[in-house]
């Protein structure tokens, strides 16, 4: 409740295309809900609200509430903006309070609040199965994740089914400059574009939504172009591509800054989609790739879905079932393997993306009370290899 209502009050206090009349009554209502959680016994007023909006976000749990990983957590980046990381957050709470409400048969999902980027998700796996066929079903789900954006007309060239076409949308308001918007790198989403400081210093800001493509370098400064006009990208910092095993699954990024690309004409996922689809699938798809190559059998997502990848390696023709992982918090990724009481699909090997190995310590200790073992990506590929007798570098 206090995540949701803070989640609330931080996009009203910082975004400036809303209303300032409609901000303060998000505001306030966020406020009322906040008090309530911490009950008559701590009141807290409505100016120690708006700063603790700003800083950890632990410390605007009541006090009997264990902050656990929430310690740190900021839903306001020091330069005024909210924070996406928080988008992940909540959503990675409620998949963990569904999975225990479907293994109880008791509870109820947090709050009613309709969760659009939630519901999506759901609805592009129903759709995408649908014709109950495996081809079909590898070409949609590659599709979401090679393709998250695009025109029109390479939209129509994949050639999918409506129900599953149809969460190919406009281009949203926070990713566009004028009429222009722009793909990282990394995912071909359409990236966030902010402006900062005031009047005659005003500079343009383009970067990823999903925190580790940004890190890598889909991270972009413009200065404001004369009207009509589209931005021109600046690099913000070389992106460093990692050495050694981890080289293999990174994206290349030495192509040249992304070009402006017309909203009109143009379409890309949902968000939920493109987060929990598309984000995700680049491992699955990187992993299976960099398998393929070095003449492994590799088969994406069997069984309609079963998990997401099966590999046979070695003489003795020994079977990796894989389901990969993309969760901000290592705690809720724990907590949902536990709901699960381990995968359901039958996989055995949990792996995450390498910009997540520092959540593996975590994970093994849980996977393992299921006799699941885990991994980062190319750690994995590279184990893989190793049995098979063909190089991974
Ligand atoms: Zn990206």
């Amino acid at each position: 409740m206090v995540m949701a209502a803070a989640a609330m009050a931080a996009k009203a206090l910082t975004d400036t295309e809303q209303s300032p009349e409609g901000r303060l009554g998000t505001l306030l209502d966020a406020y009322g809900r906040i008090q309530a959680a911490h009950g008559p016994a701590s009141p807290l007023s409505f100016g120690e609200f708006r700063t603790l909006l700003q800083g950890d976000l632990s410390r605007l749990l009541p006090g009997r509430v264990p902050a656990d990983e929430l310690d740190g957590v900021r839903l306001i980046s020091p330069d005024g903006y909210f924070d996406e990381d928080f988008f992940d957050l909540e959503i990675e709470q409620r998949v963990v309070l569904r999975a225990l409400a479907k293994t109880t048969h008791a509870g109820r999902p947090a709050s009613t609040r309709n969760l659009e980027a939630e519901m999506d998700q759901d609805r592009v796996f129903t759709a995408l199965r649908k014709r109950m066929d495996q081809d079909a079903y590898v070409h949609g789900r590659s599709s979401l994740i090679r393709v998250p954006a695009g025109s029109d007309a390479e939209l129509r060239r994949l050639n999918l089914p409506s129900s599953v076409a149809e969460f190919y949308r406009p281009i949203a308001f926070d990713a566009v400059w004028d009429r222009w918007w722009f793909a990282c790198p990394v995912c071909r989403w359409p990236m966030k574009v902010t402006v900062h400081g005031t009047r005659a210093r005003r500079t343009g800001s383009v970067r990823c939504f999903h925190r580790p493509h940004a890190a890598w370098g889909a991270a972009y400064s413009f200065k404001l172009p004369d009207a009509g006009r589209p931005p021109v990208l600046a690099l913000l910092s070389r992106p460093v591509k990692p050495s050694g095993a981890e080289a293999v699954l990174f994206p290349d990024l030495s192509g040249p800054v992304p070009e402006p690309l017309p909203v009109e004409g143009h379409k890309a996922l949902s968000r939920g989609v493109w987060r929990w689809t598309t984000v995700p699938g680049l491992v699955e798809i990187a992993l299976f790739d960099a398998l393929s190559l070095r003449g492994l059998p590799v088969e994406l997502w069997p069984e309609l879905d079963a998990y997401d990848l099966r590999v046979t390696a070695g003489p003795d023709g020994a079977e990796f079932r894989i389901d990969v992982k993309d969760y901000t918090s290592a705690i809720l990724l724990a907590k949902k393997v536990q709901a699960d009481g381990g995968d359901r699909g039958g996989a055995e090997w949990l792996v995450v993306p390498d910009y997540r190995a520092s959540s593996l310590e975590l994970l093994g200790t849980v996977a393992g009370e299921f006799g699941m073992k885990s991994a980062a990506a190319s750690g994995l590929g590279q184990l893989i290899c190793k049995k098979a007798g063909v190089a991974w570098q």
